[in-house]
């Protein structure tokens, strides 16, 4: 089964939405193969995200990732990455209020930035972001 990494950011961790999202989760048949809660420091988060370094909102993402801990999660399933995309809904939770009503980010996201859920776009970014948090998975 393919494996995705998928992070509850601060605004979904700090508003209480973990037992939602879980729930959400494990409705749509994803296993929960690991999880830690993390606090990101400013260089951790900035590797992390480093493909957005020149980006204009690159330094307002790294404070709002760094504002609070998130929960990091390896999901598991069939079709992980493309199913997990598809239930977090798009980045702008706005937009997502109204084209993907039953979307995580419709759920917990405000905003393009405060979006509440992070996953993996390809199979090689899985690999990378897995290996970033859990780098015991890395040969898996
Ligand atoms: P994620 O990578 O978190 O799953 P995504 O792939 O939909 O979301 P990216 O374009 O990879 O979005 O951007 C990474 C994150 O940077 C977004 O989830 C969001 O928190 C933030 N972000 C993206 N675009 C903007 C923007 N225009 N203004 C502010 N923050 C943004
Ligand atoms: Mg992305």
């Amino acid at each position: 089964e393919e494996k995705t990494l998928a992070i509850i950011k601060p605004d979904g961790l700090l508003g209480n939405y973990t037992d939602d999202i879980k729930r959400t989760i494990s409705e749509y048949g994803f296993h929960i193969f690991k999880e830690k809660t993390v606090q990101f420091d400013e260089a951790t988060v900035k590797r992390f995200y480093e493909e957005h370094s020149s980006k204009s909102f690159f330094s307002s993402l790294t404070k709002y990732m760094t504002s609070g801990p998130v929960l990091v999660m390896v999901l598991e399933k069939d079709n992980a990455i493309a199913d997990w995309r598809a239930l977090m809904g798009p980045t702008d939770a706005r937009k997502a209020k109204i084209t993907h009503p039953h979307s995580i980010r419709s759920m917990c996201g405000l905003d393009t930035q405060k979006n509440c859920v992070h996953g993996s776009d390809s199979t090689k970014s899985a690999e990378r972001e897995i290996s970033f948090f859990f780098r015991e998975l890395s040969a898996d």
